[in-house]
């Protein structure tokens, strides 16, 4: 009797045990669900953050979809942005915001933008480098202004972090919100995160918006530098033709050889101010793309460099070459300048002989301009590319120093690359790739 007693004793224990076995497996398998499940949350946060930093071409676009998600994330209804000002270093509100309820939540915002007063929570990130959290902004109203109008609008607990490059705050992003809600150290690493990937944006929208400024100002620079300059040269060049027909009789050789270099360097900086327009002009102007054969683009500046060609005794082979997506009249300006400098640089005596090949590599053209001219030296290569850059010992042929300057350019606003190698044989290949159409 007393072993069944045991035995249905012991089963039941071993029930109550299995069960209760059951119950934490399925409380765990519950919270890792949950866990997951807000682990999913976060990693689309993330990414939606990363994908409209992505595609912004601008500061406030990125600000604006990163604090719409976090609020969504949050259920929040208020979220803000300050930038600093660069000229400045202060921290001045970006006008980008997420209200809920633009009515209720006006006076919140008036004080938040209030010009004399940087609001505590944003001020305190920027000093600290580091996120912040506030459980109730009444609490402490010497420190909170805004306490006031936050308790009107029915806001309670917050909190901010910094938009980062490298260890240097940038901006700050708050959120608010009207519930009770403690620190919670995990949120804070996730907007952290957010918070380096808005910094890039900043960072990136600014080096573009100063690149372009200074595009625009080398423009502005080119053409009253054409303008200008040209009309003063074009007055030195008529007198000196003047000179030259009317005194020409009177005059001895020398006095003529003095009008040859005088003319010689009208013309030369004639030149120079041509080729500075056409640099500004290949950063600037708008690129219109269309499918070109690149074989009708090397023909065209061939046709171009015609008498160069008769005059060197040139042989240019022109192999197969790609369909490719570019502007036809600024990429017939880079051919133009890497042929013209093929059969220019060549040692006196030497017939140039210069070969244009085409081929696919991955998803983009490469096309080699090859020449058996007089090389460069690989210490000096990277410096051909440079503005105005002539290297040394060349005095004896005639440039302006920009031709590469402007075919880089226009190869990279194209998305492509132009660089040069030794050619095995002797002499130079430069080679650029663009993308295939
Ligand atoms: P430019 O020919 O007007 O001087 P570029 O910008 O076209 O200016 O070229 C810059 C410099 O690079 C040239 O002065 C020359 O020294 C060198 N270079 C360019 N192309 C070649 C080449 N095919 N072979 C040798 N040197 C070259």
């Amino acid at each position: 009797m007393t072993d069944v007693t045991d035995e249905a004793h012991r089963l039941r224990e071993q029930l109550e045990a299995e069960r209760q076995a059951r119950r934490d497996a399925e409380r765990l398998a519950a919270e890792n669900a949950r866990l997951l499940y807000e682990r999913q949350d976060e990693l689309e946060l993330l990414e939606m953050v990363a994908a409209a930093s992505n595609e912004a071409t601008a500061i406030e676009p990125a600000l604006g979809a990163a604090i719409v998600h976090v609020c969504a994330h949050m259920r929040w209804p208020v979220g803000h942005a300050y930038l600093v000002d660069p000229a400045t270093g202060a921290l001045r509100p970006s006008g980008v915001w997420y209200l809920e309820d633009e009515t209720r939540f006006a006076a919140f915002r008036a004080a938040s933008e209030d010009p004399d007063l940087v609001p505590w929570l944003p001020t305190n990130v920027m000093a600290t480098g580091e996120s912040a959290w506030v459980t109730d902004m009444g609490d402490d109203p010497e420190h909170f202004h805004r306490a006031e109008v936050a308790r009107a609008a029915g806001l309670r607990a917050g909190f901010a972090f910094p938009m980062l490059v490298g260890p240097r705050p940038v901006g700050v992003l708050e959120f608010f919100t009207g519930g009770d809600a403690a620190a919670d150290p995990a949120l804070l690493h996730l907007m952290d995160q957010i918070g380096v990937q808005l910094g890039r944006v900043v960072e990136r929208e600014r080096w573009r918006a100063e690149l372009e400024r200074s595009n625009a100002d080398l423009e502005a620079f080119a053409y009253v530098a054409s303008h200008d300059l040209a009309e003063p040269l074009r007055s030195v060049a008529g007198f000196v033709a003047l000179l030259e027909r009317q005194y020409g009789d009177r005059l001895d050789d020398r006095a003529r050889e003095f009008i040859a270099y005088a003319v010689d360097g009208v013309e030369r900086m004639q030149r120079m101010i041509d080729d500075l327009l056409l640099y500004a002009r290949a950063g600037t102007s708008d690129l219109r793309l269309e499918r070109v054969d690149a074989g009708e683009l090397v023909a065209g500046a061939l046709r171009d460099l015609g008498t160069a060609v008769a005059e060197r005794g040139a042989t240019v082979e022109v192999g197969t070459l790609p369909v490719l997506r570019a502007d036809p009249g600024q990429l017939q300006r880079v051919f133009l300048n890497l042929l013209g400098n093929a059969i220019k640089y060549t040692a006196p005596g030497v017939s140039p002989l210069v070969t244009v090949s085409g081929r696919t590599a991955g998803d983009d053209a490469e096309i080699a301009v090859a020449d058996n001219g007089i090389g460069i030296d690989p210490a000096e290569v990277e410096r051909a590319f440079e503005m105005f850059a002539r290297l040394p010992g060349k005095a004896e042929y005639q440039g302006t120093g920009l031709g590469l300057a402007i075919s880089r350019r226009i190869v990279e606003r194209h998305g492509g690359r132009l660089w040069v190698e030794p050619n095995a044989a002797g002499g130079s290949v430069f080679a650029l790739r663009l993308p295939l159409p």
